[in-house]
């Protein structure tokens, strides 16, 4: 084994080629190339193999990559993507977004002395390489039981769970109020970071599978949740997380101030060359404006990285902490920085200017103070440090909170916390209704990928369990 492998002390670490920035900003494609096949063998052969993995431990789905690096590293590349493929519904989306500095890269063992292993690359090359060479299989059960499941949400968690169960034979249909499946993945997450085609393979191999997709279907709209539930044995809720956080400051009812979103899903969705009135008739389209993004957070990076590949004017990214407290990933912003956004670390609208629409920002600096209940420094305004930014479109990506499902289901009796989230039995992940599961960011809140898909794997296995259960009763 050493012979392949153990290679950190003399291989150093080595990501895809990065295009440059100049390139990057002439198209929506992915910034990273893909590992050629002898890139990816070298660099899986850089990991120890250590007795105790912590690169496993911290991967939310448990990945066995020691086990997919070595046998990268021998050249078994079928079999890689099949161990990758056993914990992941969606290994090379993973491999492409995943923040691994935090999960299992960050706790890469050789990380302390040497660059840790490049395992989220090396995952995407596995799982692209299964996708060119035909490893990727529609899905054929071998028994179809006549129990069906109704699935809210085609974003990562419920998409995973509906593979789980169809694998196990059940007939899973899906609702979605988009006009394609993804959720996020399509519709928030932007091309420079995920090229739709790798999601568009993704859901079109479960449609071949025989899960069946009910799109521009919103459940408050075309059906209420008791009617679903008349209709099918169980119900898995995963409908993520949509309303922006908003921000209380003078003038933020003017024109051309925006949530994250509404922006990001416009842009998407020019990006599939559809017609879109809003981004036709200019309104949310940054080209030749100064555009100021609020927040410091991914969903902030994606914003001011559209920006700038739309042709903006300027693209300022306005954030109260500095570049050491900022939530978004380090690698994010260099990115962007590199793609010509100004960050204006330690400073906070105060007032948005302007006659009908916004024509500038008034910000103030901020300072860190005393920390709070959480131990990160609360920051606060400076007193007298007002100034001026221009801005003809205004972004705010603060964050996102539920919408109020019990109400736009029909379903006062669905319990929530304070918060909006759906309140489930954490072993179980059923809801207080019988047979009615949620999984995902309604559940957690706005997180990440890998955790829906962890969260949809888990509600499904739940769910087998209660069907079982169910048709023994009947029986
Ligand atoms: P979603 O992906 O939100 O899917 C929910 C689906 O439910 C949607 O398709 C929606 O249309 C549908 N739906 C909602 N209500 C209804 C209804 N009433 N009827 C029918 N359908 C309904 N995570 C990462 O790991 N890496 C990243 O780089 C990353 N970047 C991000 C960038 C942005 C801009 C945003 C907003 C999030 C990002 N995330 C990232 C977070 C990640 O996208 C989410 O955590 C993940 O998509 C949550 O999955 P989900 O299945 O719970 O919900
Ligand atoms: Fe790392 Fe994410 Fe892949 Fe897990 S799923 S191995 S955290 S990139
Ligand atoms: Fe290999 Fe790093 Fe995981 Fe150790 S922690 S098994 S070196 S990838």
């Amino acid at each position: 084994m050493a012979e392949k492998l153990l290679k950190f002390v003399s291989l150093e670490q080595e990501m895809p080629l990065k295009r440059a920035a100049k390139q990057r900003l002439a198209d929506f494609r992915e910034v990273y190339a893909e590992f050629d096949t002898a890139s990816a063998t070298a660099q899986a052969s850089r990991c120890s193999q250590c007795g105790v993995p912590f690169c496993h431990i911290h991967c939310p789905l448990g990945n066995n990559i020691p086990d997919w690096l070595r046998l990268t590293a021998e050249g078994r590349l079928e079999e890689a993507f099949l161990m990758a493929s056993s914990t992941n519904n969606m290994p090379e989306i993973c491999g492409r977004i995943c923040p691994q500095d935090r999960l299992c890269e960050g706790n890469c063992v050789i990380e302390k002395d040497f660059d840790a292993v490049t395992i989220g690359s090396v995952e995407k090359y596995i799982v692209d390489t299964a996708w060119s060479e035909g490893w990727v299989r529609p899905i054929r059960p071998l028994v179809e039981l006549d129990q069906s499941v109704g699935i809210i949400g085609a974003g990562p968690a419920g998409l995973s769970a509906a593979e789980e169960l169809r694998k196990a034979g059940y007939q899973v249909h899906i609702y979605d109020r988009h006009d394609r499946a993804g959720g996020l993945l399509v519709y928030g997450i932007p091309g420079f970071k995920l090229e739709k085609d790798v999601v568009g393979r993704r859901t079109g191999r479960l449609e071949q599978s025989g899960i069946i997709f009910h799109l521009d279907f919103e459940i408050g709209r075309e059906a209420g949740l008791a009617d679903l539930r008349e209709k099918h044995d169980a119900i898995l809720i995963a409908t993520g997380v949509y309303r922006g956080r908003g921000l209380k400051v003078p003038g933020v009812g003017l024109g051309n101030i925006r949530e994250a979103l509404d922006y990001l899903i416009v842009s998407n969705k020019k990006g599939f060359g559809d017609k879109v009135p809003e981004y036709d008739n200019g309104n949310l389209d940054a080209k030749g404006k100064n555009v100021v993004v609020i927040g410091g957070g991914d969903t902030a990076m994606d914003c001011v990285r559209t920006a700038v590949r739309q042709g903006a004017k300027s693209v300022k990214c306005l954030y109260r902490r500095d570049r050491a407290n900022m939530p978004g990933s380090a690698r994010e912003v260099q990115n962007a920085e590199e793609e010509g956004v100004e960050f204006v670390w330690l400073s906070g609208p105060e007032a948005f200017v302007g006659k009908t629409a916004v024509e500038a920002v008034r910000a103030y600096k901020m300072r860190l103070g005393a920390p709070d209940a959480t131990g990160r420094q609360a920051p606060e305004p400076v007193p007298g440090s007002s100034y001026m930014m221009p801005c003809d479109l205004a972004i705010l990506a603060l964050g996102f909170e539920p919408e109020d499902l019990p109400a736009l289901f029909g379903a006062p009796e669905l319990r929530v916390s304070r918060w909006g989230t759906v309140t489930v039995d954490h072993a179980s992940m059923m809801s207080n209704l019988d047979g009615v599961f949620a999984a995902g960011d309604i559940v957690r809140g706005a997180s990440l990928v890998v955790w829906a898909i962890r969260d949809g794997r888990d509600a499904a296995s739940s769910i087998k369990t209660y069907l079982k259960t169910q048709k023994a009763k009947v029986a």
